[in-house]
């Protein structure tokens, strides 16, 4: 069994070890990955293809994936696509292609890191820490403690109030509108696609009303400025960057 180790993102908030299901064909990758997170303390399963994986993830429900982009079976965005299906998980992907294609398609099926072969254990194991680190972070927000304000160089969400203000002036969103906002501050380096972000923020389950979330997002846009949320052309909507004049002013 795994060793107990220092780092605190092996454990979850709860103190139970944390799982990660690897699916990797490639089986001496698999074993060396498995191994190195072994001994930073997860509790550690492997497939080799995209169902076993898929399955793999249904049964355990392990607190972040890593996934080979190109497997048998169905490949590395598949598997993301079912196991997010349920619930978020964390997924760090890894690819053999280090195309700008390939990572904005992979961040946009929900990936949250990804890692080009060839690559050392020790680089992907701090890729998986980083992006657990940023899930305890999402823990925190209990309903015991207040939800903290996010803010976009002048935009400024409090969830608690579930009040906007673009500098010092406050603006009425919806409460579509609102979550929309909420969840591209959120998931600030991630690109969505419009059917996900149906599921995601208004819990569409069939994809349909692709044209909804353009509306939405005209309107966020409208609201909080046009630069808040960019358009990757043929993929779908990510938070926008924040512009340097914007940017001094929060600092
Ligand atoms: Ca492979």
């Amino acid at each position: 069994m795994a060793n107990v180790s220092a780092h605190v993102t092996t454990t979850s908030a709860t103190g139970a070890q944390r799982t990660i299901v690897v699916v990797e064909d490639e089986v001496s990758i698999a074993e060396a990955v498995a191994l190195r997170l072994r001994s930073e303390g997860f509790i550690v399963a492997v497939a080799h293809d995209g169902p076993s994986g898929v399955a793999l993830c249904e049964r355990l429900a392990p607190d972040l994936v890593v996934v080979d982009l190109n497997l048998p079976g169905f490949d590395g965005l598949e598997v993301t696509r079912r196991v997010q299906r349920e619930r978020h998980v964390p997924v760090v992907m890894l690819t053999a292609r280090d195309g700008e294609t390939d990572l904005i398609v992979g961040l946009a099926v929900g990936a949250d890191d990804y890692v080009t072969k060839p690559f050392s254990p020790r680089e992907l194991v701090a890729r998986i820490h980083a992006v657990l680190r940023r899930v305890v972070a999402a823990e925190s927000e209990t309903p015991l403690r207040l939800p903290p304000t996010l803010v976009h160089g002048d935009v400024v969400l409090d969830p608690s109030r579930r009040e906007a203000l673009v500098g010092e002036t406050v603006v009425h969103l919806t409460a579509t509108e609102f979550d929309l906002a909420r969840w591209f501050l959120s998931h600030p380096k991630v690109v969505f696609t419009r059917e996900q972000l149906l599921r995601s923020v208004w819990g569409y389950a069939d994809g349909s009303g692709e044209r909804t979330v353009d509306s939405h997002v005209q309107a966020v846009r409208k609201k909080l400025g046009s630069d808040f949320v960019r358009t990757v052309h043929a993929v779908g909507y990510g938070l926008g960057p924040v512009s340097s004049s914007a940017a001094t002013q929060a600092t």
